[in-house]
């Protein structure tokens, strides 16, 4: 772990950073409070700050205040060492942000102890920072495929759009339905429907390109958003995802089943008006219509799919 080691006299400096390699840690040293602001902003594995209160140009204080209004996460540890043994002059080194203080002149069996409290300190929020990203991650997941759940599949869209608008590049949803596959719960039960719909998503997921983003949209129904895409390029993946997969049985349990999809395509090509919500009717009038000329099939979206009505007003005749 690097310490920043903060003082302005140069026995003391040579003696705790000996001291603190001595235990093992890394340091980095600087003689005054500018300095050591310098240092801290300049490399972010700086976890733990030994600072002297009387420094020339900022003094100790001042830099924990800095350090507390800076550097919010991850946390940065900060021990203060002062000559002074009023108790005022530490409840104000406190005030200003500092975890803890040692009076000078320093004994090295204090400060050894005191750092490792800071290091527990340290240690239990970076545990609470992976675990607030292990939640958040999962929040985003839809946990029978493990790909974006529909709530994320917004997010990440409208990021994208915003992106699309800036740059003036097109973007492409693909919006893609089993066919029948109430026939398949039906005929296979409701735990091969799920393995299907896994097998699927780990198709969606092979042909994606790293700024690309597939998740569920719902039941069984996948949403493919490719960026810098226009629509004969998304019809073009959608074609090739839907050779593959009425090529390619589903094997469930030692079985093959023959599993087919339909696709709608919309990209926003040289629009300069869209929002999230009115691609996504474009895709899915244009999925529509690929259900109702038979299923199995692309329909990239035309005019009239733009000014399609809200999804649920619609059901595909079954072929
Ligand atoms: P179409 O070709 O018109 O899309 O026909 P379909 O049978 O696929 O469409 P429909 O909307 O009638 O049925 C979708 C079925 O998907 C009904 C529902 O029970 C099933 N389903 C939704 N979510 C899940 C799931 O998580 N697991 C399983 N096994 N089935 C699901
Ligand atoms: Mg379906
Ligand atoms: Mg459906």
């Amino acid at each position: 772990m690097r310490i920043l080691l903060a003082d302005d006299d140069p026995v003391d400096r040579a003696i705790l950073t000996r001291w603190l390699e001595r235990w093992g840690y890394q340091v980095t040293a600087a003689s005054d409070g500018e300095e050591a602001l310098a240092m801290l902003a300049a490399d972010p594995s700086i976890r733990i700050c030994v600072v002297d209160w009387v420094m020339p140009k900022i003094d100790g204080v001042e830099v924990c205040r800095h350090i507390r209004r800076q550097h919010q996460e991850p946390y940065v540890y900060t021990i203060l060492l002062t000559g002074k043994t009023q108790k005022e002059d530490v409840v104000r080194g406190i005030e200003a942000g500092a975890d803890d203080y040692i009076i000078k002149p320093c004994n090295p069996l204090e400060l050894e102890v005191r750092l490792r409290a800071g290091r527990r300190v340290i240690d239990l929020q970076q545990d609470l920072i992976l675990s607030r990203e292990a939640l958040r991650q999962k929040a985003m997941r839809d946990p029978l495929t493990g790909l974006l759940n529909r709530a994320a599949l917004f997010e990440h869209l409208e990021k994208e759009l915003t992106r699309a608008q800036r740059t003036g590049g097109s973007l492409c949803a693909v919006m893609i339905d089993v066919d029948f596959f109430k026939h398949i719960n039906d005929e296979h039960g409701h735990l091969t429907g799920d393995s299907v719909l896994r097998d699927l998503a780990g198709r969606l997921e092979s042909v994606l390109r790293t700024y690309d983003a597939v998740g569920r949209f719902g039941g069984e129904e996948f949403l493919m958003i490719l960026a810098n895409c226009d629509s004969a390029y998304g019809q073009a993946v959608a074609e090739r995802l839907r050779g593959h997969l009425a090529a390619q049985r589903v094997r469930v349990d030692g079985r093959e089943l023959a599993v087919t999809a339909s696709f709608g395509v919309a990209a926003t090509e040289n629009r300069r008006h869209f929002d999230a919500e009115t691609l996504i009717r474009a895709a899915d009038a244009a999925l529509y219509r690929a259900k109702a000329a038979g299923r199995d099939r692309v329909c990239v979206a035309r005019s009239a799919d733009w000014l399609a009505p809200p999804p649920s007003s619609r059901v595909a005749p079954h072929a």
